[in-house]
């Protein structure tokens, strides 16, 4: 009788949120062994009945070689950005193929990153960066107006504020200071954040693209469209919609720019998520990240069959030949739903009216009552999503937008606390 070899991969991952389980949901239909490491270990209940490895994110290589000892693993696949570092160290101790740590370096640091497209030739918008401490006039005297700060290591556009002139700067600057200085990223003890980078503004359509690195070749798996116009003060992610409405050309020369980042990055095996804008002087990239699109926002894509991305995901990292993998056939696309001001989540009317619209498929509210929730620059959460799937990409964003105004959110104002 022939003798079965299941597949051990390691999935590397920041919360055991949404992500995790539905990686753990392929893994078990797959029939791979699907090992989990984690640095929330000790608040979680164990989610499938085996033990979760702890590591410590501020601790990369302390956290590799606890993964090195866990091996082997014929793959390695990181949930969200934090863990793409430990992922890769991991992946590089235990001779995986996998995007290499540098070049995962690279991607979670804005500046970093730049002077890698910078050096390639990528199209790249006039950028410096200082320390966030110094004194923000001298930069502002340097900045090219309109501008956009942000600082370098955090994610989901969290402190990305635009800046028209030098008095929004300042107070651009006052702000990310300050949220550089909470206490939640003050816990995450990176490097990245003790920067401010300013950048050119570039004016524009923007764009989000999936994909997977095999052997440094990049497979664009989807072009999604962000038709909200994302032009400051602050960018919020709203709509997501694929397949994209562009000519062909724009398509090319978004997946051309899209190759160009990666090798300039120097991702060679992995998923990566990238962000870019498109205007009459060429494609511009934002950024890379060297994992998939975050959390719930997965699901609007599906592959041949059904096939979530995450179980594509998993396929790759164990070796499997995923360059056929086509997108199912429609169109599909999500809306991050904003939080429109800062208070205490009370709840959501009209939820079964906007999941009635035709082409609605799920509204999920992620928002907990009682939760205290900020919108950007300081905030980094959603209240909820909404996903659509139609035959066209006009009818998928119709129905997102119809769907959100039918949903009325109760925020109660947060009242000041008094010093006494
Ligand atoms: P994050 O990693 O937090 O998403 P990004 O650098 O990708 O940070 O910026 C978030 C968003 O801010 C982008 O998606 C884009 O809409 C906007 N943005 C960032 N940099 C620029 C820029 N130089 N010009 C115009 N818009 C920008």
């Amino acid at each position: 009788m022939g003798h079965e070899i299941v597949p051990r991969v390691l999935l590397v991952a920041a919360t055991t949120g949404y992500q995790t389980r539905v990686f753990a949901d392929a893994a078990r239909r797959l029939g791979f062994d699907l090992v989990l490491a984690t640095d929330r270990c000790h608040v979680l209940e164990d989610p499938w009945g085996d033990h979760a490895i702890p590591v410590r994110f501020e601790d990369p290589h302390g956290s590799r070689d606890i993964l090195a000892a866990a091996g082997p693993f014929d793959g390695i696949a990181a949930v969200a950005d934090r863990p793409t570092l430990v992922a890769a160290l991991a992946a590089e101790a235990l001779a995986i193929p996998h995007h290499s740590p540098a070049a995962v370096a690279a991607c979670r640091d804005k500046y970093l990153a730049r002077q890698r497209f910078q050096a390639a030739g990528l199209l790249v918008p006039a950028f410096f960066r200082v320390p966030a401490d110094s004194a923000p006039l001298e930069a502002a005297k340097r900045a090219p107006f309109p501008c956009v700060l942000k600082p370098l290591g955090l994610s989901g556009s969290r402190g990305v504020i635009r800046a028209n002139d030098e008095k929004q700067f300042l107070a651009a600057f006052e702000r990310i200071h300050t949220l550089l200085h909470g206490a939640d990223v003050a816990a995450l003890r990176e490097e990245q954040s003790c920067y401010i980078q300013v950048e050119s503004f570039i004016a524009g359509r923007e764009f989000a693209v999936e994909g997977i690195v095999t052997r440094d070749a990049l497979q664009v798996l989807a072009i999604f469209d962000k038709p909200d116009p994302l032009d400051g003060p602050f960018f919020e992610e709203t709509i997501y919609v694929t397949p994209s409405r562009e000519s062909e050309e724009a398509q090319k020369l978004i997946m051309q720019t899209a190759r160009s980042a990666v090798r300039a990055l120097g991702l060679t095996h992995g998923p990566i998520h990238a962000e870019l804008r498109v205007n009459r002087k060429g494609a511009w990239m934002l950024e890379v990240a060297a994992r998939p699109i975050g959390g719930l926002c997965a699901r609007a894509l599906r592959f041949d069959g059904g096939m979530p991305l995450e179980e594509l995901i998993l396929r790759h990292a164990a070796g499997e030949d995923v360059s056929s993998t086509r997108l199912g056939d429609g169109a599909s696309g999500v809306m991050m739903i904003p939080i429109p001001k800062a208070g205490i989540y009370q709840g959501v009317e009209g939820v079964e009216e906007a999941a009635s619209i035709s082409g609605v498929e799920d509204v999920i509210i992620t928002a907990k009552e009682g939760q205290k929730i900020l919108p950007l620059p300081e905030g980094s959460s959603y209240l909820g999503f909404l996903f659509a799937r139609g035959e066209s990409p006009e009818l998928v964003e119709s129905a997102l937008r119809n769907a959100h105004t039918r949903l009325n959110f109760e925020i109660a104002t947060l009242l000041p606390v008094v010093q006494r």
